[in-house]
């Protein structure tokens, strides 16, 4: 199979963020919408309020953060194989900025919730496509959640792999879990094989 690019996921995939997300949604009362849905379709000045908040533990969870271990090498494994890099995630640009910088990581394209394509939609993932004139079939997905299998399956991007311990929360999503990056590339590698 040819890969050509691999749309990579933020918080939980390139980095470790600490986030506690079901206390964030009780907190917001987001009663199961997704939380960027929520927060947009409220009145202020509860809206305001609410992003506040969302903000706040972003903002801690983003100062927090720490590189994926063995991340920075697969990056440069895939730059070896001329591989390009996409970062989609429902982060704010702010909190992307900071962390690129950080740790001096370099994407071919970055889309940030700014550009009101959040996952689960696959629309973000259908522009990265786009902008990067790349086919689906010659793409994977890198993230660590249902929204990223979301995202991807609603572009029809078919290879998708999740990085996370706990294997059996996606049983039968279609998705392929690795526990490390080092599987990761692992994977990827016998993809790239003729
Ligand atoms: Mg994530």
């Amino acid at each position: 199979m040819k890969v050509r690019a691999i749309i990579f996921d933020l918080d939980g995939t390139v980095v470790e963020t600490p986030y506690d997300w079901a206390q964030i949604r009780e907190e917001l009362g987001t009663k199961g919408v997704s939380i960027l849905s929520y927060l947009s379709a409220l009145e202020e000045p509860e809206k305001s309020l609410k992003w506040n908040i969302l903000k706040k533990y972003e903002d801690a969870a983003t100062h927090k953060a720490k590189l994926k271990k063995d991340i920075r090498p697969f990056f440069t494994f895939l730059a070896r194989r001329k591989i390009k890099r996409a970062l989609v995630t429902n982060n704010s640009r702010k909190n992307v900025r900071f962390l690129l910088k950080k740790f001096n990581l370099k994407f071919d394209w970055v889309i940030s919730r700014e550009r009101g394509l959040w996952k689960p939609s696959g629309a973000s993932f259908l522009e990265v496509l786009r902008k990067l004139k790349i086919k689906k079939e010659e793409c994977c997905v890198v993230g660590d959640s249902h929204f990223d299998i979301k995202a991807a399956k609603e572009a029809g991007i078919e290879k998708i792999f999740i990085l996370r311990r706990n294997k059996e929360k996606f049983y039968s999503s279609g998705a392929i879990v690795v526990i490390t990056v080092n599987a990761l590339q692992k994977k990827i590698e016998r993809l790239l094989k003729p």
